[in-house]
């Protein structure tokens, strides 16, 4: 089968590999497309960190269809072969403190497709019979296109952040990123009810595709007052900011625009010093939340392909492209000439 390596910075390779074999509880996936995202991207850029398992077959936004099941095992036995679906990327363990308390996101021993196990990017994926017994594998209805069901990672992580950020149907949620989680988190924000949803970014053309998604953009240049601009273009303070960038100043900014009482959400891996500086007497006086936001529960994944179901996935604006052509889709959404990149697997003859 063709796959699509990491083997270290800027290394990204199609190689054939031979096909995944389904072990015990295990089932093997003919992909049928695989979304590229941001932490895709940042490991092909930046290099891999110490979390990944190079070489690893990159990809964790997926749908298939269930070619091979795994004798023993109830919970895949569940799943028949034939069956379409996507999975979860993060794969807990069941049973440390974080995933007994419900935090599973939070797992002290994560597997993660496309980072320490072979993901998506690739005609067939093996997926664990650790992932099938903590119900991480969803069968997709009928009526839910593929576009649509890739979407629950990307759409997990932000409800997960704006709750977080605690967005109810009177807020005015500020995100400040323009990729494709800025744009997820605007259409999320704007179905949870948000009065106002103002993306912010430096790329005009992408923050075209997010008011097309039904948010306001505001385009700052690098370098300027971010905060400043921001306030200005809302003419008010935001109930919730949600720093969607690998930025530290993100941040920052973030702190300053929110009102008293509101919240500010961490939702990006920093890119370099992550040191941060606060005004303390702020957070005191003011009363204000700093909240973190990682992935998302195997029960938000669940909830997010649901949701998915009830948005319109042309929202999303993917790019498609042919496994063959990986590299192109790479550097396209890695130079930002498109928005989100979905790579396509052929057909079986
Ligand atoms: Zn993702
Ligand atoms: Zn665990």
């Amino acid at each position: 089968m063709l796959a699509a390596v990491l083997r270290g910075r800027d290394d990204l390779r199609l190689e054939e590999r031979p096909r995944p074999v389904a072990g015990p509880g295990e089932l093997v996936l003919r992909v049928h497309q695989c979304g590229v995202c941001g932490s895709d991207l940042r490991t092909f850029t930046r290099g891999p960190s110490a979390r990944y398992a190079v070489p690893v077959v990159l990809g964790h936004e997926f749908v298939g269809t269930v070619i091979e099941v795994g004798a023993v095992g109830d919970a895949a036995a569940a799943i028949p072969t034939g069956a379409r679906v996507t999975v979860a990327p993060a794969i807990p363990c069941g049973a440390c403190e974080a995933c007994r308390r419900g935090s599973d996101n939070l797992c002290a021993e994560l597997l993660d497709f496309g980072i320490n196990i072979d993901g998506g990017l690739a005609e067939y994926v093996r997926i664990p019979a650790r992932s099938v017994a903590a119900g991480a594998v969803v069968v997709v209805a009928d009526d839910l296109s593929d576009d649509a069901a890739i979407l629950g990672e990307p759409i997990g992580t932000c409800l997960r952040g704006l709750r977080r950020g605690s967005v109810t149907a009177r807020s005015i949620v500020v995100i400040i990123g323009d990729g494709p989680i800025g744009l997820t988190h605007a259409v999320v924000a704007r179905e949870l009810g948000a009065r106002r949803v103002l993306c912010v970014g430096h790329n005009a053309a992408r923050l075209a595709v997010i008011g097309r998604a039904g948010a306001e953009t505001l385009v700052v240049d690098a370098g300027t007052d971010e905060a400043g601009a921001i306030l200005a273009a809302l003419g008010t303070r935001a109930d919730t900011v949600v720093a969607a960038v690998p930025d530290p100043r993100a941040l920052e900014a973030a702190v300053r625009v929110i009102r008293d009482g509101g919240s500010v959400v961490a939702f990006g891996g920093l890119a370099g010093d992550p040191t941060i500086q606060l005004d303390g007497n702020r957070l005191h006086y003011g009363e204000w939340t700093l909240v973190g936001s990682f992935n998302c529960t195997t029960a938000e994944f669940r909830e997010a392909i649901d949701l998915a179901g009830r948005l319109d996935p042309r929202r999303f604006e993917a790019t498609r492209f042919p496994i063959h052509r990986i590299a192109d889709a790479f550097l396209a959404a890695a130079g930002r000439t498109v928005l989100k990149a979905v790579v396509t697997m052929e057909p079986p003859p």
